[in-house]
This record gives C-alpha cells, structure tokens and sequence, in this order.
C-alpha cells in the first residue's frame, strides 16, 4: 500500500470532475491533480450516448472532452478502471481499489448519479437495458442491430431521445410511460404535447398514463412489456429511463451531511460539510442563490460542468457563490431540440412567445408573476434574456403581454 500526497483530488471523470480539473490549470494552480474514475473511458460527453454516440455520427473518440494528449500537457493524472472506497475526513484521505490511499490538500468528490433500476417480474430479462455510459450505447446498438421492434419505458428525456434515435436507424419504436403526456414532469403538459406530437408525427407509438407491471420473454429474452392496464406491448428490445439516484455511497459512509434532495449538502460555494471537501455535478444539493438560497439538486450536464467551474475556484480559496442560472437542452434526432432555463419549482401560468403549431417558440413560465424558467425550441436567441428575467426575479405581473410580443426588446425588458 502506497500514501501519497496530492494537492487537488477529484473523485469522479465526469461533466463536473473534468470542468474541475481543467479550471484549476486555467485558474493557475500549480500543485498536483489527480482525477480517479471508475469509467473505463476518459472523461467524455455522456450526454452522446442517447444521441449522436447512439446513432453512430458520433464516435468514440469524438466524444472525449479533452485530446489524449491534454493530461499530460496539463499534468493531470488520470486514473481510470480505479474506484475510490473510502474517504476518511479527519485523516484527509481516500483509499482507492488500487489499494493505494491519497492524502489531499482538498478534495472534490463529483461521483455522478446511477440509473434507477426497475424491480418487477421479468426485470432481469436479456434484452432489456439501461443508458448512462457508453458501453451501454454499445451493448443497446449491437442488441438492436437484429430486431425491428424496441419498447421504451420512461416519458422523460432519456427515454424520449432514444426512441428519436433508434426510429431514426429504422428501428419501430413504442414508448410507455406514466405520464399523460411526454416530458411533462418537468416542462408541463404544453411543451410536453409538442414534443410528444414530434415523436407520434415521426412514427413512434405512445402509452400514456400506464404503470408497467411486468416485462415477459421467451427462452429468456424479453417479448413484451406489459402493463397494470393490461396493455401488451411486443418488444425484441427495451431500453428504460427510470431516472437516477445520486452516487452518494462515498459521502454518506464518510459521514457528511446530506440533503433532503438526497443529494451531497454544500452551502453556495459548493462546500460539503467536511473542510476543504466540495461537492458538484447530479450528486450536489447546493443552496442556489438564484432561487433565493433554497437547496438544488438538478441533473443536467451544463449545471455539472458549471459546478466544477465554481468548485475549482473554491478549491484554490477564491470566495465564490454559485450564481448560474441552470442550463438544460436536449435533441430528439435531428427533428427537433430545445433549451432550458430554470428550473420552475413551480409555476401558476405560462407565456408563449412565438407560435407552438409552426415549432418556434419560447415559453416562460411564470410563478407569481415572476419568470422561473423558460423553454425555447428555434428561439434561442430569447435565453440570454430569460437567464437575467429568472436571476433578477423580474415581476412582469404587468407586462405579459409584451413578454409575448415578438416585437418586444427582450433584452430591454429584463434590463427594465
Ligand atoms: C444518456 C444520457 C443523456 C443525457 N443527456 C443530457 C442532455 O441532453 N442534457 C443535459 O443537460 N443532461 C443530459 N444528461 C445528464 C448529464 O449527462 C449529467 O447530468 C452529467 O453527466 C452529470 O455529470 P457528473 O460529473 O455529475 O456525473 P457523471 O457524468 O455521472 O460522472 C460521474 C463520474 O464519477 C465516477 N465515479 C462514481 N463513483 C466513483 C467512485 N467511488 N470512485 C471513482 N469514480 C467514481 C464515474 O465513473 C464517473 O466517471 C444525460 C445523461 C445521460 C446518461
């Protein structure tokens, strides 16, 4: 067993571990960093796998974050296949699967989320998979390769974006889920419709408002999905998107404080409970100084990559509040894309800015009369504007209708 000491430890090759990494070099820190993740890849876009990494326009390599060469540029030491076991905070170490232990200056822990496995008859089925890293993009494009048939199970952004891609490789697609209509859990039932008629007016059939009840198959490979309703839907492939559970193991055995979100608990600077211990990406529940210091915990890679950013700068004593309004877009194919700012907690109405029917719109949503969030898809010009409505609160109680008017100087109203 070998102890070493390492100035800036960051646990997780992730959107936030990368971001960390990169911005202590850029910020000018000269000590060592070294990033321990259990991937077998280096760190990359994980959010290819459920698009053009699917599809196959992306490549492997295309996907990387960074060039191979950049670690050694940069001197960052990247540990991949390697797992952090255990982070002991009083001794100001973590002990690896290497069975090496490293004694941090400060540490980043940036484990990211798993995926939220389904637990029902027939669950443990071949043919049925999971999305989170490449090596699952893989193993779903060479299962599909052969079969025309794919059920997905999920109404949110994983399961919508899969079933665009695979129908865009020519695969039949159904997709079931509880929701009464896509996406709605999280951008409401309007945005949610127009991506779900984008999905239906390219062919992919949808069950709404039902629970799955059980997965069937035949010499152990899944035939079916089938419902609470006793609806029967044929599947030669299922790939589900259940959501994610935040990685916490670490943190939690560590002993620092969780949130109610489930997430790992920092102030606004991203520092966990222990000292000179910091936390971001999906397992950070941050007090969020843009939704008036309330505990955040999102799930979004931008949100990932802009944590790291901040954690970095708290890791080398700047004082810093994350302050980021957070950013989410997401593609189905190449048919439509939208983007997001927010998120909406909650909100009492919505404003359409631009036309829903002909796909270029941006809708605010409104809590109270203030903007919380908002939804463009073809109008991205409109976000900027939107970002500086949600972080000053804006109250536009009076003024909807110029909200909604597309002569309206967006960036003069939020200046307003
Ligand atoms: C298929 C897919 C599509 C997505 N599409 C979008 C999208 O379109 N838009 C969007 O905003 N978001 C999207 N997301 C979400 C986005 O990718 C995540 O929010 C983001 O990757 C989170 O980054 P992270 O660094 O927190 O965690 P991760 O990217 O999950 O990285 C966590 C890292 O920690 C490592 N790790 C965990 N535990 C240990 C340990 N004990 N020891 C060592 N290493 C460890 C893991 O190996 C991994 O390297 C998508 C996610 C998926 C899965």
């Amino acid at each position: 067993m070998v102890e070493r000491a390492v100035d800036h430890l960051i646990v997780g090759g992730g959107a936030a571990g990368f971001a960390c990494a990169r911005t202590l070099r850029e910020e000018g820190a000269e000590g060592s960093i070294v990033v321990v993740s259990r991937d077998p890849d280096p760190p990359y876009d994980r959010t290819a796998c459920s698009k053009g990494y699917l599809h196959g326009s992306q490549s492997r390599a295309d996907t990387l974050l960074a060039p191979p060469a950049w670690w050694d540029e940069q001197e960052v030491e990247l540990l991949t296949r390697t797992s952090a076991l255990k982070l002991d905070p009083a001794a100001k170490t973590v002990r690896l699967s290497t069975k090496d232990t490293l004694r941090y200056r400060t540490l980043l822990l940036a484990t990211g989320a798993n995926v939220r496995r389904l637990r029902l008859d027939g669950s443990d089925l071949e043919g049925i998979h999971y999305l989170r890293a490449l090596g699952n993009a893989d193993a779903i494009r060479r299962d599909v390769e052969d079969v025309e048939r794919v059920v997905l199970v999920g109404g949110s952004y994983i399961a919508t974006e899969v079933a665009a891609t695979l129908t865009a490789l020519g695969k039949r697609c159904a997709l079931v889920m509880q929701e009464e209509v896509t996406l709605e859990r999280g951008f409401g039932a309007r945005a949610g419709r127009f991506f779900q008629d984008v999905l239906e007016q390219h062919g992919v059939e949808i069950h709404a408002g039902q629970d799955v009840e059980r997965l069937e198959g035949a010499g152990g490979r899944v035939t079916a999905v089938v419902t609470a309703a006793g609806t029967r839907i044929p599947a030669e492939a299922v790939v589900v998107g259940a959501g994610v559970v935040p990685d916490v193991m670490l943190a939690q055995r560590a002993g620092l404080e969780l949130g109610e979100r489930g997430g790992v608990k920092t102030d606004a600077a991203l520092r966990t409970s222990a000292p000179d211990v910091f936390a971001a990406g999906d397992i950070c529940e941050y007090d969020s100084v843009v939704h008036g210091g309330d505990p955040l915990r999102i799930e979004h890679w931008d949100v990932a990559e802009q944590h790291g950013r901040t954690a970095a700068r708290a890791m080398l004593g700047h004082r810093v509040t994350h302050d980021v309004v957070p950013y989410f877009f997401s593609d189905l194919a190449d048919w439509s894309s939208m983007e997001y700012v927010g998120p909406a907690r909650s909100w009492s109405e919505e404003v359409v800015r631009g036309s829903v029917a002909e796909g270029a719109f941006t809708l605010f949503y409104l809590d109270g009369g203030r903007v919380a969030a908002a939804l463009s898809v073809g109008r991205g010009e409109d976000l900027e504007a939107a970002r500086t409505l949600i972080a000053r609160h804006a109250d536009l109680s009076d003024r909807r209708a110029e909200l909604a008017d597309l002569s309206t100087d967006l960036s003069a109203l939020a200046g307003a």
